[in-house]
């Protein structure tokens, strides 16, 4: 079994990141821009911002970073929203999920300009990725893509099988997984899925998005099989400073001696996420 290292993978996208802006400012132009609004003080989207902010700095980007209290009413986010569109400074931004209920999500979503919607959430977007069109594909999906290639697992032809079907994750990534050049043969699982233990056991790519520590047990997974995952749920540790720690779908220590290769939780699917985020911003400044 090999382990996926999502960190090291990271560190070297992050470099030619970097290495990309300082050619960028070396030739007159400008370091890309990316805002984030944060409403509220939720810990793990506190924490997710500060990551996305701190390798904003280590690649040479600008960051800004714009805070509403919870209690922020959707007519005020939805004129932040508008505010952003029209910053000429700002190339790409993200608001951080999730919101207060009070707040209807999708409509933020929608009123982001999908030129600047570099966490491609947009229906556009998802629209232009279902249609092959270039486009800012959402960053998990894209990340976990990145890891196959740079790792040189066998997609083509294969049988990837996703468990869980959200709009961020598991629907736009059975969507990258089918396209031709990756040419992945698809099945996407859900909470309804009939024999998903069988369907699973039947994966040479294997991807768990649900959010249900440990719920890939080893009779799920063929041997050979290489799997993803991208579940990161807070459970309470005593053995960590903080009193929690992150955990996976995946059943780490009976599922890992199976596999040909492996993401772990933490350091697998999650550093490449904010890669993938930095990516679509270079890609909206230089289009700009
Ligand atoms: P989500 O919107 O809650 O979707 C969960 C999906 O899992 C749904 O499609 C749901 O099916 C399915 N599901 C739930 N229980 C199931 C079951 N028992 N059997 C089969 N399918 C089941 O979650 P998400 O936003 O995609 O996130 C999933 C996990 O990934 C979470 O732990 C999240 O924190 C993590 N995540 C990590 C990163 C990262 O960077 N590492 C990024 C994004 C998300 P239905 O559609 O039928 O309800």
């Amino acid at each position: 079994m090999e382990l996926i290292d999502g960190k090291k993978t990271s560190a070297e996208i992050k470099q030619e990141i970097a290495a990309e802006v300082k050619n960028i400012i070396a030739n007159g132009g400008r370091a890309p821009h990316l805002a984030a609004v944060l409403v509220g003080h939720d810990g793990g989207s506190e924490t997710y911002v500060a990551h996305k902010i701190k390798s904003c700095e280590e690649v040479g980007f600008k960051s800004t970073l714009i805070r509403y209290e919870a209690d922020v009413t959707e007519d005020e986010l939805l004129k932040a929203v508008d505010r952003l569109n029209n910053d000429n400074d700002v190339d790409g931004f993200i608001v951080q999920l999730p919101l207060p209920k009070h707040i209807d999500e999708q409509k933020v979503i929608e009123a982001i300009d999908p030129k600047k919607d570099v966490d491609g959430f947009h229906p556009t977007n998802l629209g232009r990725l279902v249609a092959g069109l270039d486009t800012f594909v959402s960053a998990t999906p894209s990340g976990i893509v990145d890891l196959l290639k740079r790792y040189n697992i066998p997609t083509a032809g294969k049988h990837c099988v996703i468990i869980g079907r959200s709009n961020i994750v598991g629907r736009p990534l059975s969507i990258l997984m089918s396209q031709k050049g990756i040419d992945a043969t698809v099945t996407v699982c859900h909470s309804r899925t009939e024999n998903l233990k069988e369907i699973a056991r039947t994966a040479d790519i294997l991807v768990a998005a649900i959010g249900k520590p440990g719920f890939v047990t080893a009779d799920m997974v063929k041997p050979g099989a290489a799997v993803i995952d991208v579940g990161t749920t807070r459970v309470k540790s005593d053995q960590t400073k903080s009193g929690w720690k992150l955990k996976g779908d995946v059943d780490f220590d009976t599922v890992s001696p199976l596999c040909s290769y492996i993401t772990p939780v933490p350091g697998g699917v999650g550093p490449m996420t904010i890669c993938s985020l930095l990516k679509n911003t270079l890609k909206a400044g230089k289009q700009r």
